[in-house]
Parts: structure tokens; sequence; C-alpha cells
């Protein structure tokens, strides 16, 4: 019998995760579909879409998955095989709290961090493995895009395409315009703490850290999306990949920026709007972030006026059959396609469908491990066959000395 599932969170990607899992539904791979998040509306109206597109009924449910008792009693009234978090970072401990004191599954797509320190670390995550390994739980974490796919790429050009790899770049490109001066395409507080971090990259063992956005390369990027400047940011997979892929000597993450954002964020952070220490107006405590968050527009109301492409992939060079050997792994989607099928822009569909395929091979078996995994750690073949399968095709190519960085 197919797996029940619970979905946290009912934003921009939490909207495709419910709609790519009604779809995987309508082949076998889940049953009963519970949508909750703190908005009911918003999962009501996520409910009455998946119906009209697929003629699927969901549940929705109202939680505050950060009060775990609250959690519980509903993880016991829907009894999921699995819960998806695809709320924020910060509930990230909560709900694998309940998934533990429940016994069910547990899968992310974003590591925690907590709120009042814009640094996001496996290692509180990581801290779980015994207690999910003793209670034959499995916990994946990280099933987005980047990370997620990025990982999974990883560990298939490893199983397939190189014996070592001694460099890898992960180059994340999104060449879609919303036409709007100043947007997030995720969560803007989450994005803004992201960007406006210190960039981080691994060397030789170590961490070399640099100021933020203060690193930058121009990248030519495949069909027909051209070059665009890509700036070095710090980003979580490169945690896990630089202890999991052996023999690694360089690890660094790139990610595409306009001019105009790179403004807006220079101008917003200059005068304190990006803080993340409360601030007291008018006898009031005002986190800035977390007001400007809220005045920026919805993510989720971004896939009607986005257009154009994104292009995500690794750059991987190392060592096949004793010469050297540089591949790029990615996957192009575009925004209009992502809009046409269920109602979001690209951001928010290569995330949700990799969490949905990711809870797929959770539900069906094929990835469940007791213990806390990242993405690398398990087979990529049958992900990446149900990731073409579901929205997103990937290409690995060879690429030559001057393409490969
Ligand atoms: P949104 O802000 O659009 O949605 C977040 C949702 O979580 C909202 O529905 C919100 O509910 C809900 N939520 C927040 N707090 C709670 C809570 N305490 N209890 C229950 N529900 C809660 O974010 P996105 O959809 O853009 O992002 C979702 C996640 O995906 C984030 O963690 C983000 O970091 C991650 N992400 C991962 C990527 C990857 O490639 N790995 C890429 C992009 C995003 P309400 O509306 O009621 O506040």
């Amino acid at each position: 019998m197919a797996a029940d599932i619970l979905i946290i969170g009912a934003g921009g990607v939490g909207s495709v995760v419910a709609h790519k899992c009604a779809e995987a539904s309508l082949k076998g791979a889940f049953g009963k579909i519970t949508l909750a998040s703190r908005t009911l509306s918003r999962c009501d109206s996520i409910a009455a879409s998946i119906r009209s597109k697929y003629n699927v009924s969901i549940e929705t449910a109202k939680v505050d998955a950060d009060n775990v008792p609250e959690l519980c009693a509903l993880i016991r009234k829907v009894k999921p095989f699995l819960v998806l978090n695809i709320a924020l970072p910060y509930q990230d401990l909560h709900i694998m709290d309940a998934c533990l004191e429940c016994g069910v599954h547990y899968l992310d797509t974003a590591n925690y961090e907590p709120l009042d320190t814009a640094r996001f670390e496996y290692k509180w995550q990581w801290a779980y493995q015994d207690r999910f390994r003793d209670k034959g739980l499995t916990a994946l974490l990280g099933s987005g895009f980047d990370p997620g796919v990025t990982n999974v790429f990883a560990a298939w050009v490893m199983k397939h395409e190189l014996d070592e790899v001694h460099v890898l770049d992960i180059i994340d490109c999104n060449a879609g315009d919303h036409g709007l001066p100043f947007a997030t395409n995720f969560n803007p507080e989450i994005n803004i703490r992201e960007v406006s971090a210190k960039g981080r990259y691994w060397e030789r063992g170590e961490w070399v850290q640099t100021a933020p956005l203060s690193w930058s390369m121009d990248y030519t990027f495949p069909q027909g999306i051209g070059t665009k400047k890509c700036y070095l940011m710090y980003h979580e997979e490169l945690e896990s990949l630089a202890l999991n892929l052996k023999g690694l000597k360089r690890a660094r993450f790139w990610m595409t920026f306009s001019d105009n954002y790179l403004k807006h964020l220079s101008v917003l952070k200059n005068v304190g709007m990006t803080g993340i220490a409360p601030v007291k107006y008018k006898g009031q405590e005002i986190v800035p972030i977390q007001f400007l968050a809220h005045l920026l527009p919805d993510p989720s109301s971004l896939g009607a006026r986005t257009h154009g492409y994104t292009c995500i992939g690794n750059v991987m060079r190392g060592m096949k059959d004793g010469a050297e050997k540089s591949v790029y792994i990615y996957n192009v989607c575009c925004h209009e396609e992502c809009y046409k099928e269920v109602g979001s822009q690209a951001i928010s569909y290569t995330t949700g469908v990799p969490a949905m395929v990711g809870a797929k091979m959770i539900c069906d078996k094929t990835w469940l491990k007791p213990g806390v995994w990242n993405m690398e750690q398990q087979d990529p073949d049958p992900f990446l066959k149900d990731l073409a399968a579901y929205g997103l095709p990937w290409t690995c190519v060879d690429v030559t000395d001057q393409e490969s960085l």
C-alpha cells in the first residue's frame, strides 16, 4: 500500500511539493497527502489548485511546527510514513524532535539555522544520527536543488564519470526576470541572510573566508543563456561534500546576481534593513530583516511574471583511467513552463521536484536507511531517473580545460 505523507509549509516551495506529490500519487507513489502550515487558507488554496489540475483531493491542517506537542498531535492524527519539512530552516530541529517522538521518517530542503545567528551548519542535525538510527528512522537532509540535486550530481559523477575528484564548482544561475525592482525568489529572510553572509570555500582541508560577494567570475551557460557574472558564496552542501567526496582539494559555490539586485541589497544593508538583531521602534521590538521580508513580494506570487531560465549544476575536475578529466552536469529549467505546469516560478519548482523525488525514494524504500543522511550518501541512479521523469531533465558533458575552473 502506498505511504501516506505529511507536508509542512505551504509557501512557494511547499506548493510545488504538494502538486508534484499529488501527480506522483496518481502513479501509486504516495497514499493520502496532508498539507499543513500556520496559515490554513494557503493550504486550502493549494488543495483547490491540485484538485482542479489532477483531480486529487488532499487534506489540509493548521499547525505551528515550532510547537512540538501541537505538531506531535497532528502527526498522531494523520499517521504519515514520512514528514516533509518545507517550512523554514528554523523549524528543522523541532520537526525532527516530533518525528523521533512519533516514530516517523523525516525529510527537509535546507539545514538548520538558529534565528539569532545567520550561520547555517549541519552539526545540529548530524547530532541526531544515533537517535534516528536507534529508532530505525531515516532523516534525509537537503532534498532540494542546491543543496539536493547538486549533491546527487556529485555522487553520480563519482559513480560513473571520475575515479577521483580534485575540484568541484557548483554554479547556480537564475537568468530569469520578474520585472520588479527587487524581489527574492525564495523566502526573503532566508535568501538575504544567505547572500549577505561571508563567502567561504574549501581548499586543501581548510575553510577559506572571503568578504560577502567580493569574488566573482564570468561563466558561459548552455542553451543560449550566455555569459553571466557569478559570485562566490558559502552554501551548505559544501560542508557535507567536503567531508564525503574523498580526495577533494577545492570546493566552491557560485551564484549569479544582476547588478540591480546587488545595488538594492547594498543600499538595504547600508541603512541597516538586513539586520537580524531586534531594534526598539516606538516602544516595540522589530527585527529589521523580518520587517523587510514583510514588505517584499511573496516569492510564490512571482510565477506569473517571471520569464527566462535557470541553470544549476556542477563543474567537476579529477581523474579517469589515469588521465585528467572535467565534466559539467546540469539542469536547465524554464520559468514559464513551470508556471504553466504548477503555477510557480522555476526556483520553487527546482526545489519542490527533488523534495518530492526524495520523499518517493524513502516511501518506496529505495533510500530507506536508518540514520541522518545527506543526499550524496545515497545511490544517485534511481533519484536522477525519477528527477528527469518528473520535470527536471539533466545532462552531463565533458568540458575542455578552458571551460573547467
Ligand atoms: P516561504 O516563505 O514561501 O514559505 C514558508 C512556509 O513555511 C509558509 O507557508 C509558512 O507559513 C510556513 N511556516 C513558517 N514557519 C512555520 C511554522 N512555525 N509552522 C508551520 N509552518 C511554518 O518559503 P519558500 O517556500 O520559498 O522556502 C521553503 C524552504 O525551502 C525554506 O527552508 C528554504 O530555505 C528552502 N529552499 C531550499 C532550496 C534548495 O534548493 N535546497 C531553494 C529554495 C528554498 P505561513 O505562511 O503561515 O507563515
